[in-house]
C-alpha cells in the first residue's frame, strides 16, 4: 500500500483503541485470540483452515449490499471438530456441507469492535474430506471493506461505482474467511454485476464487458486474504504493452493509458533486478477519488487513486512502489501485520531502485530526501523512545493500521540500504534476489529474515551489522543512511530567498517544488504568497502533490481566505488520506474548526469509511478540546 497514517490520525486511533483494548480485557478475550500467532485473527488453521476458496457474489447497489456464498475446501487435522472464521458487519444466512448441502448449526460469538465476529462452523463426522463448506451470506451497508460511489463520485456520473479494501483486516466485512496474511489460499469467484458493468479482480480479468452481466474470476498463485479484490463499474481497459494494461472508466481511460505508459518498461526493470514476475499479467485500475489510499497491491491489478493523473507522469513512482509489492508483501508475505516492515519497508527500497534504474540517481535521490525528512517528523512526532519507532511491532489489541506509519516504510527501507551499504550492492541484490526466490510464495516473520540475513549475508561474508537496534530498538540508529540532493540545496536556498525574490524554477521536477514550497521560512507573509501564486498558478496546479503541499502552507501561513475555493474544491473531490488529514489537521490547528466541519459535511459521502473515520475522529476530538 502507498500511503501513510498522518501524526494526529495516529495518536488520535491510538487514544481511541487503547481504551477498546482496555474494555476486551475486562471483558476476557475469547480463548481463540490467543490460539494463533496472529493476534489479529480468530482462526486456529493448526486445527483446520480454508485452502480454496469458491466464491459467488451478486453485486446489489441499490441496497449497498454483496449477497452469495463463500464455498471452503477445508484442510483439518484428523481430530479436529470444527472450522473457525472471522467475519464482521455481514449477515450470516446460512451454512451447508458438501454438494449436498446438509445444513450444520453454526455460531457466532459475540461482536468485538476491531475483529468482528468468530464464526464456529462444526465439521460433522460423516463429512467427506473433499465436502466443501458452504457459507451463504449478505454484507451490511456499513461494512469497512466496501466502497460504495453514488454515479456523482464517479468521473462519468452516470453509473456508480464499487471497490474494496482489504488490507490490513477488513476482508472478513465482505467475505468469512480466516483473515490472517499469513494464510495463503487459491480462489475462483463468479460475479454478477448490473448490465453494462464490468467486474474486475485480483485474478485473471476480463478486457471487454460481458453481454449477461457475469464475470468469472480465477486466482492460481496462492494469496493471503486482504489481497482479494473486487472493483465494479463502468469500466473499460486499454493495453499499455504486452503484458500490461490499464482500466479506468471510459472518460479517463486515455489519460490514464498515456499516464502509465512506462508501466512495461517498469516491470522489466524490476524483473532485472529481482527475478521474474511470477502473477502473469500485471495491470492497473484507476478507481473513483473517494479511493482512500495511493495505492493498493492487490496481484495482477493494482488499484490506483486518480489523485496520481497528474498529466505530466510526475506521480508514477506509486506504480514503482505497487509493482515492487508483487515481490515484497504479495511473494513473501508479512506474517503477522507485527511484521508490516517486511511488506513495506522492502516495496520502498525496490521502488527507489526500480526508479533510480529509469529515471536516475539524481531523480531519486529527490525522493528520498522527500520521504527521509517525513520520517524524522514522524519519529519527532512518535516520540523516539516510542515502541511504535521499532520495526518490529506489537499491534495487538489495536487497529493493525496503527503500524501503518512511515516507520515501516521509511526506516524499514533506510535498514535496507544500510545493508545495501554495509555489504556492496552486488552481494545485496544476490541476496536480496535469493530472498524472494526462497521464500516466494509464503509469509514469514521478522526473525525468519534476521536468521536467513545472519546465515547468506552477514556470516557468509563476515560483516558486522547492528541488526537488532535497528529492529527491535526505538528510534534511528545513528548509521542510517542520510539521503543527499545538490538539487534539493538549491531549492532550499531559494525558499529563503523567497521573501524578496521569485525563485528561478527553470529545469525544476514537481519534486523540486513540492520541496520549495514545504521549505518556505515559517515569517513568509500572506502579501508574499499571494505573488508566488499569481506568478506560478500554485493553487491551480494539476500535480496533487504539489496542491497538498502548497495548501497546507496556506492554511498555516494565513493565506487561507485567498485558497478557500480551491481547498474547498480539492477537499471535496477526492478522499485519499495522504492528503485529508494533514490539511483538516491544519485547518484544526490554525482555529478553523467550524470550516473544517463544514466542508467535511459536504464531502463526507464521497470518502470510503476508512477515510471518513479518520477525519471524523480528527474532528470529534478536536472539539472535545
Ligand atoms: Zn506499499
Amino acid at each position: 500500500m502507498k500511503n501513510t497514517m498522518t501524526k494526529l490520525f495516529a495518536v488520535l486511533t491510538l487514544m481511541a483503541f487503547t481504551v477498546l483494548a482496555c474494555q476486551q480485557e475486562q471483558k476476557a478475550p475469547e480463548t481463540e485470540k490467543t490460539a494463533t500467532s496472529d493476534p489479529h485473527s480468530f482462526s486456529r488453521p493448526s486445527e483446520a483452515r480454508g485452502t480454496h476458496l469458491d466464491l459467488e457474489l451478486y453485486v446489489h447497489f441499490d441496497r449497498k449490499e454483496l449477497e452469495g456464498v463463500a464455498r471452503w475446501t477445508v484442510e483439518a487435522a484428523a481430530d479436529a471438530t470444527e472450522i473457525v472464521f472471522d467475519t464482521r458487519q455481514m449477515h450470516i444466512d446460512r451454512v451447508t456441507v458438501g454438494e449436498a448441502e446438509n445444513p450444520v448449526d453454526f455460531t457466532l460469538g459475540e461482536e468485538d469492535p476491531l475483529l468482528g465476529q468468530v464464526l464456529r462452523v462444526p465439521l460433522p463426522e460423516y463429512r467427506k474430506p473433499s465436502d466443501k463448506i458452504n457459507i451463504y451470506y449478505r454484507t451490511l451497508p456499513e461494512a469497512a471493506a466496501l466502497g460504495w460511489m453514488e454515479p456523482e463520485m464517479t468521473a462519468g456520473k452516470k453509473l456508480p461505482f464499487l471497490f474494496t479494501q482489504g488490507q490490513a483486516i477488513l476482508t472478513r466485512t465482505w467475505i468469512p474467511c480466516q483473515d490472517s496474511p499469513g494464510l495463503r489460499i487459491t480462489y475462483t469467484a463468479q460475479v454478477t454485476v448490473p448490465g453494462g458493468m464490468m467486474a474486475v479482480m485480483s485474478a485473471e480479468n476480463p478486457q471487454e464487458k460481458s453481454g449477461d452481466g457475469v464475470y468469472s474470476f480465477r486466482m492460481e498463485q496462492p494469496i493471503p486474504p486482504y489481497l482479494i479484490a473486487l472493483a465494479v463499474g463502468d469500466i473499460a481497459f486499454k493495453s499499455v504493452g504486452p503484458r500490461t494494461g490499464v482500466y479506468a472508466e471510459p472518460v479517463l481511460l486515455d489519460k490514464a493509458a498515456w499516464e502509465f505508459a512506462d508501466m512495461e518498461n517498469m516491470l522489466t526493470t524490476a524483473e532485472g533486478l529481482y527475478g521474474p514476475y511470477d502473477w502473469g499479467r500485471y495491470d492497473l485500475i484507476v478507481l473513483p477519488p473517494g479511493f482512500p489510499f495511493g495505492g493498493m497491491e492487490n496481484p495482477r491489478l493494482t488499484f490506483a487513486t486518480p489523485t496520481i493523473l497528474a498529466g505530466d507522469r510526475s506521480l508514477v513512482s506509486l506504480v514503482a512502489h505497487e509493482l515492487a509489492h508483487s515481490w515484497s508483501g504479495n511473494l513473501v508475505t508479512n506474517a503477522t501485520w507485527n511484521d508490516f516492515w517486511l511488506n513495506e519497508g522492502f516495496t520502498v527500497y525496490f521502488e527507489r531502485r526500480i526508479m533510480e534504474a529509469l529515471y536516475g540517481l539524481d531523480y531519486t535521490n529527490m525522493l528520498e530526501l522527500l520521504e527521509y525528512r517525513e520520517l524524522l517528523d514522524e519519529i519527532e512526532y512518535l516520540g523516539p523512545e516510542s515502541p511504535d519507532t521499532r520495526l518490529k511491532l506489537d499491534l495487538a489489541g489495536r487497529d493493525p493500521d496503527e503500524g501503518m506509519t512511515d516507520i515501516a516504510y521509511q526506516k524499514g527501507a533506510a535498514f535496507l540500504k544500510m545493508l545495501e551499504q554495509t555489504a556492496g550492492r552486488e552481494r545485496f541484490d544476490a541476496f536480496l534476489k535469493a530472498w524472494f526466490d526462497k521464500h516466494k510464495f509464503t509469509s514469514v516473520t521478522t526473525e525468519d529474515f534476521l536468521a536467513f540475513l545472519r546465515e547468506n549475508l552477514l556470516d557468509k561474508y563476515q560483516l558486522e551489522a547492528n541488526v537488532d537496534e535497528w529492529v527491535y530498538q526505538p528510534g534511528l540508529p545513528g548509521n542510517c543512511p542520510v539521503p543527499e540532493s545538490d538539487r534539493f540545496s538549491k531549492v532550499e536556498a531559494q525558499a529563503r530567498a523567497a521573501m524578496e525574490k521569485l525563485p528561478d524554477t527553470s529545469g525544476w521536477t514537481s519534486h523540486e517544488w513540492v520541496h520549495f514550497v514545504r521549505n518556505l521560512p515559517k515569517e513568509i507573509s500572506p502579501q508574499r504568497l499571494q505573488e508566488l501564486d499569481r506568478a506560478f498558478q500554485l493553487s491551480n496546479t494539476g500535480n496533487s502533490e504539489l496542491l497538498a503541499a502548497w495548501l497546507e502552507t496556506a492554511i498555516r501561513r494565513g493565506y487561507l481566505a485567498e485558497v478557500q475555493p480551491q481547498l474547498e474544491s480539492f477537499l471535496t473531490s477526492m478522499g485519499r488520506r495522504r492528503f485529508l488529514m494533514p490539511l483538516y489537521t491544519a485547518l484544526v490547528d490554525t482555529g478553523e474548526l467550524d470550516l473544517a466541519r463544514s466542508i467535511f459535511a459536504k464531502a463526507k459521502d464521497s470518502y470510503h469509511a476508512v477515510s471518513a473515520n479518520s477525519v471524523e475522529k480528527l474532528l470529534d476530538e478536536a472539539g472535545q478540546q
